[in-house]
């Protein structure tokens, strides 16, 4: 018998505009096949007879527009069809979208839609991103996906901001392509540690995007659809505001909160237009540590891979040879600073680390930047290592890295974010 042939089978037949909801736990997988009609995964569309494989940890929606017989291989937590979803809803905004492509095609003193999706957490903000990016591309679109979710990283591993041009809809099990991202290291897992840091990456993301989507038309016409985090309060609103101010929204779609809208709409100049939207029922609420688990396994996913295995490497760094900042001083009273200095400016400040076991298990970014005269705190990413080992008598480290030795540079960033190496 071949392989997992014992393994439950579920059949199910949905109607137009029907979805089925499957939550994959534990250690098992499931795999998911169309059988019949058409069918789509966060807009992606499916092919028919394909085995699609989803793994623990799956939250997952089986769309389909005209009908289609869907099978279930292996142990669902829960499985069901759903009649109620807002994607009539979705796919409209997705046609306001359209219409401004369209538009700025035909005018080149245009520019395509600029969009934000925000919402409290667990709402579904990434996977409406998802999908609108999806029915773009499909449309022979090239938007591009700006990720401020610090907490989750979708672009890049948590602790980070980052954006990449969409050239192809997502895989069904792996998401978009990863090709050449922009990555700017935060190192905290809420904006909320460091808003000061994160309102001036936010600044310099909008800028180098600006900057790129000038020199590529398509890109332009096609638009931009930013992420954000689900911190909506207070600072969190204010930052969300500083992201429509500097990315020059166009369009802002407020998931499940309507004082979230209200605010929005009462307090964005009159060319932004606020649409509130509902959430889909089937968005699953995460718990703090279902939320850490999936910060794990990005990270996981970075050094080892998905589907198609990656073989990191494990070296021996000296001390000597590495020279890591954090950034953000502890802030001391105004009276305090040099003359004309503000407290605030110690946030984005480099400090540096002596190695020691305050780094073990720390992600480490290594930056592009060569020496402290660039423009360290905005410069792209061009990786990440974790500290598995520190051996103070010997002062040496060791890392785990997805390139071999040597580090192509020297100058670390450290982040909050850890990791606990197992494999
Ligand atoms: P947010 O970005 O607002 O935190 P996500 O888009 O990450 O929320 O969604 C949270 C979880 O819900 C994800 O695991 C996602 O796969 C799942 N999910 C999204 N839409 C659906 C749906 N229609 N049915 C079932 N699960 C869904």
């Amino acid at each position: 018998a071949s392989e997992g042939s014992s393994d439950p089978v579920q059949s199910f037949e949905l109607g137009p505009e029907n979805e089925l909801r499957f939550e994959v736990d534990g250690k098992n997988k499931v795999i998911m096949s169309v059988r019949a009609g058409m069918a789509e995964v966060f807009g992606t569309e499916l092919v028919k007879e394909k085995a699609y494989t989803f793994l623990a940890g799956s939250k997952i929606a089986v769309f389909t527009w005209q009908g289609a017989t869907i099978e279930l291989r292996g142990k669902t937590e829960v499985s069901y069809v759903a009649k109620e979803t807002p994607m009539a809803m979705y796919l409209n905004c997705h046609a306001g979208l359209e219409q401004m492509r369209k538009k700025a095609e035909e005018n080149t003193e245009l520019h395509g839609p600029v969009l934000m999706v925000v919402g409290p957490t667990d709402v579904g903000k990434s996977t409406l991103c998802r999908l609108l990016l999806n029915y773009a591309v499909r449309m022979g679109r090239r938007p591009i996906f700006v990720d401020l979710d610090v907490g989750q990283g979708h672009v890049s591993i948590p602790g980070t901001i980052g954006a990449l041009l969409v050239e192809r809809p997502a895989a069904v099990e792996e998401g978009f392509s990863q090709q050449a991202p922009i990555v700017y290291h935060f190192g905290h897992k809420s904006p909320g540690s460091n808003i000061k840091l994160f309102n001036k990456l936010v600044s310099a993301l909008a800028e180098c995007i600006k900057e790129r989507t000038q020199a590529n038309r398509k890109a332009n016409v096609s638009g931009v659809i930013i992420n954000t985090c689900g911190w909506v309060k207070q600072s969190g609103y204010k930052s969300l505001t500083h992201i429509a101010q500097t990315f020059e929204v166009d369009v802002i779609l407020v998931l499940d909160q309507e004082r979230l809208y209200n605010e929005l709409v009462r307090d964005m100049p009159p060319f932004v237009r606020v649409a509130f939207i509902p959430k889909n029922g089937g968005v699953v609420e995460r718990s703090q540590n279902v939320r850490s688990e999936a910060r794990d396994a990005r990270v996981r996913e970075y050094f080892y891979g998905v589907r198609s295995p990656l073989y990191p490497h494990s070296f021996d760094v000296r001390f000597s040879d590495v020279k890591i900042y954090k950034i953000g001083a502890p802030s001391l009273p105004d009276s305090c600073m040099p003359l004309g200095m503000k407290a605030d400016d110690n946030k984005t400040k480099l400090v540096q680390v002596q190695p020691g076991n305050n780094i073990l298990n720390h992600i480490l970014a290594v930056s592009f930047a060569n020496s402290l005269e660039e423009e360290v705190i905005t410069s792209n990413v061009a990786g990440f290592i974790c500290v598995t080992k520190v051996d103070s008598e010997r002062q040496m480290l060791t890392v785990l890295s997805p390139q071999p030795r040597p580090l192509p540079q020297t100058l670390l960033l450290l982040s909050e974010i850890q990791y606990m190496d197992s494999q």
